[in-house]
Parts: C-alpha cells; sequence; structure tokens
C-alpha cells in the first residue's frame, strides 16, 4: 500500500480490557492512524468490528479454529485474516511506528520482541515479557535502537516521575498497590476466597486474570520485578505501599529527600495514552481529580503473611537468572488451577513456591543464558512442574 505519512500502529491483544482501550483513543482519532494489526482471541465480532472500523490491514485470532468464523465476519471487508501463534509473531514484523503489546500472559513475549527488532515503539502492557525475560527485552530494544514505554500504571508514573532527572539521583521508587479484592478480610477467611469475589476489584475495570492477581498480590510482584527490569535499579530500592484509594500510582524518592508522586484517576487510558503521545503530552478523555472532594489518602504497609506472593518475588529477584521465567509460568498455571476450581486461593502462592523449590536446584535450567530458546524451556518446565502440582494437590 502506499505511504500515507500516517502514523502506523498495531494492537496485539486489540479484544481485551488493555486493547479495547486503546482502541478507544485511536477510534477518537482514526484519521491519524494507519492501523496495520489487530490481534484478539475468542470474541470475533469485537475483533471484526474493531478491525473494520479502524481499516486495519488485518486481523487474526490466536485460534486456528476461529479462523473461519473470523473469514466470515471480514468477508468483502478487505481486511486480511489469519489465525494461530505464528500469524501473531509473523504480525508483529510488520513495519509499524508503535505497537501495543497487551496479550495476556508469557505468549506476550514473542510478538513484543519481534516488534523490538522491527524498531517499532513497544507500548509494553504485558508485565509478564519483563518478569519472564526481561533482559532479553532489554537488550533487544537497546540492539535495536527501539524505545519501550511502560503502559502499566505504577510504571508509567515513574516513568513520567522520573524525565529530566538523573537515574544517579534516583534513591527509591514507591509503587503503590490496591489491596485488591480482599484488603479488608481478615487473613483465616482467605483461604474460602470464591472465584467471583476475586474477580471483583475494588477501583479498576481489569482483565479477569489480573484482577485475581491484584486480590493475591501476584500481580504487585510481577510489578516489582518489572520495575527492577526497566529502571534498573536494584531490589532493595523498590517498595511496596498499599494504597486504597488507588489515585496515587507510584511516587519517586530522589536523594535530596523529594518525593514525586503521580496522581490520577484509575483509568488505564491515562498510561495507554501517555505512551501514544509520548514525549508530548496530549488531552485525554480521563476524569480530573478533585482532592478536595477526595479528602482522604490512606497508606499502609502490606503484610507480607496475607501476600507470600510479595517475599516471592524477592526470592525471584535475590536468585536472578531465569527464576524469573519459572516464576510467572508458575503463576499462570496456578492461577488456572484457580479459576477451575482445582486449588484454593491461598494454594496459588505454596504452588508457585514450591515449583521454584523444585526447580532452584536446576542450574543449567535457571543460570543457563538469557537467550529466547532458554527462556521458553524454563517458562516449559515451570509450567510442566506447576501442572504435576495442581494434579496432586490435595487441599
Ligand atoms: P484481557 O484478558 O482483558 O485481554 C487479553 C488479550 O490477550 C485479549 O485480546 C486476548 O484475546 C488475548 N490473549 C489471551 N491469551 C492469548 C494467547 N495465548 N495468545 C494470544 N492472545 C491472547 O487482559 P488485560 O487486562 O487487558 O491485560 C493485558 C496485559 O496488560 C496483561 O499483561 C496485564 O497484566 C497488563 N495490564 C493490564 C491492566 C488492565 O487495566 N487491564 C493494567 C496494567 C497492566
Ligand atoms: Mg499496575
Amino acid at each position: 500500500s502506499e505511504p500515507t505519512g500516517k502514523r502506523r500502529i498495531s494492537i496485539f491483544g486489540a479484544t481485551g480490557s488493555i486493547g479495547q482501550s486503546t482502541v478507544d483513543l485511536i477510534r477518537r482519532d482514526s484519521e491519524a492512524y494507519d492501523v496495520v494489526a489487530l490481534t484478539g482471541g475468542k470474541n470475533i465480532a469485537q475483533l471484526a468490528k474493531d478491525a473494520v472500523d479502524l481499516r486495519a490491514n488485518i486481523a487474526i485470532t490466536a485460534h486456528e479454529e476461529n479462523l473461519d468464523q473470523l473469514k466470515d465476519a471480514l468477508f468483502g471487508s478487505g481486511v486480511e485474516v489469519a489465525a494461530g501463534q505464528a500469524a501473531i509473531e509473523e504480525a508483529a514484523t510488520r513495519p509499524c511506528d508503535w505497537v501495543m503489546s497487551a496479550i495476556v500472559g508469557a505468549a506476550g513475549l514473542l510478538p513484543g520482541l519481534r516488534a523490538l527488532e522491527s524498531r517499532a515503539t513497544l507500548a509494553l502492557a504485558n508485565k509478564e515479557s519483563l518478569v519472564t525475560a526481561g533482559p532479553l527485552i532489554m537488550a533487544t530494544a537497546h540492539a535495536h535502537h527501539s524505545q519501550i514505554l511502560p503502559v502499566d500504571s505504577e510504571h508509567s508514573a515513574v516513568f513520567q516521575g522520573i524525565v529530566g532527572e538523573d537515574m544517579d539521583a534516583v534513591e527509591r521508587i514507591i509503587i503503590t498497590a490496591s489491596g485488591g479484592a480482599f484488603r479488608d478480610w481478615p487473613l483465616e477467611k482467605l483461604a474460602t476466597a470464591t472465584l467471583a469475589q476475586a474477580s471483583a476489584h475494588p477501583n479498576w475495570d481489569m482483565g479477569q486474570r489480573i484482577t485475581i492477581d491484584s486480590a493475591s498480590m501476584f500481580n504487585k510482584a510481577l510489578e516489582v520485578i518489572e520495575t527492577k527490569e526497566f529502571f534498573q535499579v536494584s531490589p532493595d530500592q523498590i517498595e511496596v505501599l498499599v494504597h486504597p484509594q488507588s489515585l496515587v500510582h507510584a511516587l519517586v524518592g530522589f536523594n535530596d529527600g523529594a518525593l514525586m508522586a503521580h496522581l490520577g484517576a484509575p483509568d488505564m487510558r491515562h498510561a495507554i495514552g501517555y505512551a501514544l503521545h509520548w514525549p508530548e503530552r496530549r488531552n485525554l478523555p480521563v476524569e480530573r481529580l478533585d482532592l478536595a472532594t477526595v479528602a482522604k489518602l490512606e497508606f499502609r504497609a502490606p503484610d507480607e503473611t496475607r501476600y507470600p506472593a510479595l517475599r516471592l518475588a524477592r526470592e525471584v529477584m535475590a536468585a536472578g537468572g531465569l527464576t524469573g521465567a519459572v516464576f510467572n509460568a508458575a503463576k499462570e498455571i496456578a492461577l488456572d488451577g484457580f479459576i477451575a476450581g482445582q486449588i484454593g486461593f491461598m494454594d496459588m502462592a505454596g504452588l508457585v513456591e514450591d515449583t521454584l523449590t523444585q526447580l532452584d536446584g536446576d542450574t543449567s535450567l535457571i543460570h543457563a543464558a538469557m537467550t529466547l530458546d532458554n527462556v521458553l524451556a524454563a517458562d516449559q518446565m515451570g509450567r510442566e512442574v506447576a501442572r504435576r502440582l495442581v494434579a496432586t494437590n490435595n487441599s
């Protein structure tokens, strides 16, 4: 097709919560963009509608068995269709200026890497890629002179807080946590938490998996590791603070005692929009906070007995190597087990810890070089061990 001078963008995971917030921003100014690829899962109707509305070049479902349905939905539209992980990976190599990485889980790793290799700016919502293969992602960006922009609200907040600053002057980074669905539950009751209860977030409207991860604090555990990898700070410079209102997203502490806080409504379109327009700021359709009405902001230290995930994140960072890949993989399987009703809410952390314990002596796996093949092997091994533990769980 003819070059139009418009910004070429793709959205991986377009049908999800982050994907739809991204589509919303693009739709408001669609003349400014050439949409290259949109990818989704089983929600074919949504994927097809957005592909037509945004005149995407290609629409891809992750599932081969849904290809015919997607073909039917887009028949005569001029939108190319495809299915499967290889098609998603191929689409990530197409020339593009800005790519949203919003697939959930380690499945987001490969398309993100391919986009960086193709010199696109990567708006990274998929925190799992940094947890699984942080050094590989950062090295790939560096080697290809590609930019990564954080989309996780806390990391976008930190990123905004260090503009123009010298990283040597940064003493600490504090990311906040709402505490999730169970922050006010007594500890004894947590073991009985149901799927429905864990799937309701008090402040944010997100995909089911990250919502449950917020209740267990695994989301914050992933984010602590994400902070270490993205900002290249040491683990002891990273703190977590429970903040029930979710209005302060992160704080950066400097060596002169200054603490810069980022505040905003809990609406992911802020962080997505910041990454879309960076390095400029543009008007975004998010609520403006009235702090006189908010009146009160609360903070407290997280309780690690309630949230073993935070302790595990520290152990993962200390162990280094490919431990992050095992950790994330085990967490994904534990979460699958909880969603399927095979294990209880508090069993998830135990299962992840047992997986790490079983594999931490496997030096040739954990301390192999950080190549894509080795990352995928560690991910696979983490999944296998965790699946066995789910199957033999007798709680
Ligand atoms: P979601 O479940 O709402 O959407 C996930 C998207 O990925 C969907 O389009 C789905 O079809 C696709 N997908 C799922 N599995 C796939 C696979 N195996 N292969 C290809 N595509 C697949 O998730 P979400 O809440 O939008 O989160 C997306 C990512 O952004 C996650 O990494 C999450 O941690 C991160 N994130 C989300 C939020 C939020 O507010 N939702 C905030 C910060 C970070
Ligand atoms: Mg976050």
